[in-house]
């Protein structure tokens, strides 16, 4: 599939990557229909350092493809939205509605364990507890909704948090 990999400063390249696929029985798989350009992808295209190859985004709208044995309310065909943290939705601080802290979470497009949401195709670790199922179809108008948003009723969304949506070509 294809990805943007960054490698430095103003070096974003559209790669081949190899497809993602189920490695824990809580993942699911998503085919990235939108995805968005948010602040803290913007910050290491100025000025980061280098980062050799790392898939870039988080944040996207997409549609389940795929999910592994012990993912019980994510099912193939559902159109999904993904925040740029992943969690379980069920430890002390999930329930706090503090997912970023989540004891079993994590961030995409940081690090080798997950690829970014600037994709045609993304795992989602711990699927129950990050993705949220949106009540359209995948060729609706879709709406510009903040994914951390949608996780913190009533608190405004963090700077940045409000890109996916809008990333429609
Ligand atoms: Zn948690």
């Amino acid at each position: 599939m294809r990805a943007t990999v960054m490698y430095k400063a103003h070096d974003v390249r559209i790669e081949n990557v190899p497809d993602p696929v189920i490695k824990n029985p809580t993942d699911a798989i998503i085919r990235v229909v939108r995805a968005c350009i948010c602040g803290s992808d913007l910050w290491p295209y100025n000025d980061g350092p280098n980062v050799s190859g790392q898939q870039m985004g988080h944040e996207a709208i997409g549609v389940v493809e795929e999910v592994g044995s012990d993912v019980h309310k994510m099912k193939p065909g559902q159109v999904v939205v993904m925040p740029f943290a992943y969690s379980d939705g069920t430890c002390i601080f999930c329930e706090d509605r503090l997912q970023t802290s989540c004891l079993h979470g994590g961030f995409f497009g940081q690090g080798a364990e997950t690829g970014g949401a600037q994709a045609e195709a993304l795992r989602i670790p711990q699927a129950d507890g990050t993705l949220y199922p949106l009540p359209v179809g995948e060729d609706d108008a879709l709406m510009p909704v903040p994914p951390h948003a949608c996780r913190c009723d009533g608190h405004r969304p963090p700077r940045g948090a409000g890109g996916a949506g809008r990333a429609r070509p």
